[in-house]
């Protein structure tokens, strides 16, 4: 089984950093034997900061740091010197992610791009002994500790938000697809598995409207029972409204190739039947007249489908037609 890139799911060890000490200190100067108190406050602990980035479509980037440790405020110092805060440290993760706590509860969605929370507050830097100052006692001795940080393992899981989902074994011509009709990049070859991590892209559709649209790994046979790229993503499919199946135009039989993947996603997750599906038939342009008619005798019954081609862009507006009236029934 190929090692996949795509990593959807990180568990991760977080600490904030601790608050510095408040200082306690007398202000000594010549001609001055009894200085007030001039001890500077701590500073604050770093923050771990989770952030939305709209660049980001994986988690891919935390698989080998698991543990974000933020810095520690500097103490006070005299002369009312505030101790240096400690630098927050910002994860940046894909919108769509969800952090849960150790106990698997949800603690937030990013959901905006540019979205940020904290998820472990640096602590608070203690006052310095110039703060407990009063009538009784002009010259205190006592500075506040450092507040702890806070600390703990967490879960971060990305949602695909895609409206449109594709479904085909590899070299079906999704990742052409993809690249045809949004600006995604994914990266294509003529080879099985070429896609390790699956691509959005945005459909711009008539008069400013537009749908996402995800190109998901291959689905191989098998796919149920945890062979191959199959079962991590067929847990993103579960969310993409409606589904879209890709049957090459090379098939022997589209409606074999359609009811093998149905199959798969049924004995994976009967709910998965429920959701709109359309069928493009891909690469019609290496369809001769005789192909087409060994199509047309082999669709499969009841379901929208457009012959398409990515390469000549046949059927290409009827399919966005076809799914935006999928997407909005
Ligand atoms: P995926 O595995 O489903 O993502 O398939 P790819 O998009 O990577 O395409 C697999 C191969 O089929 C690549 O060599 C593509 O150039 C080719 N291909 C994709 N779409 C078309 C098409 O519309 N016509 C032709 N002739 N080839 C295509
Ligand atoms: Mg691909």
């Amino acid at each position: 089984m190929a090692e996949s890139n795509f990593i959807d799911y990180v568990r991760i060890f977080c600490a904030s950093g601790h608050g510095g000490a408040g200082s306690s200190h007398l202000h000594r100067a010549k001609y001055i034997p009894k200085g007030g108190p001039d001890g500077g406050d701590g500073g604050r602990g770093g923050h771990i900061i989770v952030r939305a980035n709209p660049q980001f479509w994986t988690l891919i980037h935390l698989r080998y740091r698991k543990v974000l440790r933020a810095e520690n405020g500097s103490p006070g110092g005299d002369s009312l010197k505030k101790g240096k805060q400690g630098e927050d440290i910002t994860i940046e993760v894909p919108v769509g992610t969800v952090v849960k706590d150790e106990a698997e509860r949800v603690l937030f969605e990013l959901v905006e791009p540019g979205e940020e929370r904290i998820l472990c507050q640096g602590g608070r830097g203690g006052l310095g002994n110039n703060n407990f100052k009063s009538a009784t006692n002009q010259t205190p001795l006592y500075a506040q500790p450092g507040q702890e940080g806070q600390e703990g393992w967490f879960t971060l899981e990305l949602k695909l938000l895609a409206d449109v989902g594709l479904v085909g074994f590899p070299n079906a011509g999704k990742s052409t697809l993809l690249a045809t009709i949004t600006s995604a990049k994914p990266k294509i070859a003529g080879y099985a598995f070429t896609t390790l991590e699956p691509n959005l892209g945005i459909v711009s559709y008539r008069d400013f409207k537009s749908f996402v649209m995800a190109d998901i790994p291959g689905i191989i046979e098998g796919a149920h029972e945890g062979k191959g790229l199959g079962l991590r993503f067929l847990r993103h499919i579960e969310r993409n409204s409606v589904l879209l199946f890709m049957v090459s135009a090379e098939q022997e039989s589209i409606s074999k190739g359609y009811h093998v993947l149905l199959r798969e996603l049924e004995e994976y997750n009967p709910e998965l039947l429920a959701k709109d599906r359309v069928l493009a038939v891909t690469k019609c342009d290496l369809a001769d007249d005789q192909a087409r008619k060994r199509i047309k005798r082999t669709l499969p019954y009841n379901i929208p489908y457009v012959l398409i081609s990515s390469l000549t862009g046949e059927g290409i507006e009827t399919l966005k037609d076809v799914l935006w009236d999928a997407l909005n029934n």
